[in-house]
């Protein structure tokens, strides 16, 4: 299969710092194995979505000379395959829906002794899975346990990352059974993400290190749909001030392109390149021939 990349950002508002690193990391990578570098809004999450943010972030790509080498896609437009796929898992038997409302998980949760911890969804209780028992559907669930079962995938499931190196996840007893499907009837990253990265034949994955514990669920849905596994890589995230990750929600700003070059040197500090003078366009054909080298 030839090298084919992504960089993949939701619209929910213009490219920041962190970003960039992300965009840069994947361009980088995608040149210097000779592949090709594709990019898909993931406009999946519609009310944090910020209307206009995906035409800014692509003139922002633009810009820094990140163009991509296909039409861009829009995750907006892709409800009929995510539908295909949500029917085959219903298919195989593999998804069920649910009726839980968020009160009614944290109760059982609660009953079973399990708290939340901050930063981590706690895991579902497994209420619907076994049917709904009058209540009304209201999202759709994948069964991980008879996925993992019925593929033999081994628990815990373990994966290569190009730079972390070796990862495990116990995705039923870490993740348990993750929404495909939202309540509120959107559909879930994880089943875009991996629907997405299969319809545009993406071999290789470079994103950011918060990412890394969505890989063993989207293996896993991989699995499930008979799709291939990309190569994966992630890369270090930018900091803020307060020492949180860099994101849009703490408010990171967009990234001044008044002078590219200095944006995508920043960037390319945090990936360990040493920063350049000239034109932005020297800097980048500078970048793939080190980290060719480096490879
Ligand atoms: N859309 C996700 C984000 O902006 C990235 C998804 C991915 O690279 O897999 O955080």
């Amino acid at each position: 299969m030839p090298y084919t990349g992504r960089f993949a950002p939701s619209p929910t508002g213009p490219l920041h710092a962190g970003s960039l690193v992300a965009a840069l990391a994947s361009w980088l990578d995608a040149r210097a194995h000779g592949g090709q570098w594709l990019v898909r809004i993931e406009d999946v999450d519609t009310p944090r979505c910020i209307p206009g943010a995906d035409q800014r972030i692509l003139q922002q790509l633009a810009t820094c000379g990140l163009v991509p080498d296909a039409p861009v896609m829009w995750q907006s437009q892709r409800s009929d395959a995510y539908q295909a796929a949500l029917d085959a898992l219903i298919a195989k038997g593999w998804a069920y829906p649910c009726g839980c409302s968020r009160k009614e998980i944290e109760d059982a949760q609660a009953l079973m002794g399990h708290t939340r911890e901050r930063h981590t969804a706690a895991v579902y209780p497994g209420t619907c899975r076994d049917g709904l028992k009058g209540k009304a559907a209201r999202a759709w669930r994948l069964d991980i346990q008879r996925v993992i079962d019925d593929s033999k995938l081994p628990t815990p499931l373990t994966w290569q990352d190009r730079l972390l190196g070796n990862q495990q996840q116990d995705v039923a007893k870490e993740v348990g059974d993750f929404v495909l499907l939202r309540a509120d009837g959107l559909w879930a990253y994880q089943l875009a993400v991996v629907v997405d990265d299969a319809a545009q034949g993406i071999t290789h994955i470079v994103r950011g290190a918060d990412l890394t514990d969505n890989t063993a669920r989207q293996i896993v849905l991989q699995r499930a749909l008979v799709l291939a596994t990309p190569c994966y890589m992630h890369t270090p995230l930018v900091l803020g001030e307060n020492g949180e990750k860099l994101s849009k929600q703490n408010g990171a700003e967009a990234l001044d392109l008044s002078n590219p070059l200095a944006a995508l040197n920043a960037a390319a500090a945090r990936l360990k390149l040493a920063p350049q003078s000239g034109s932005h366009t020297e800097a980048l054909t500078f970048w793939v021939k080190a980290y060719e080298k480096s490879m």
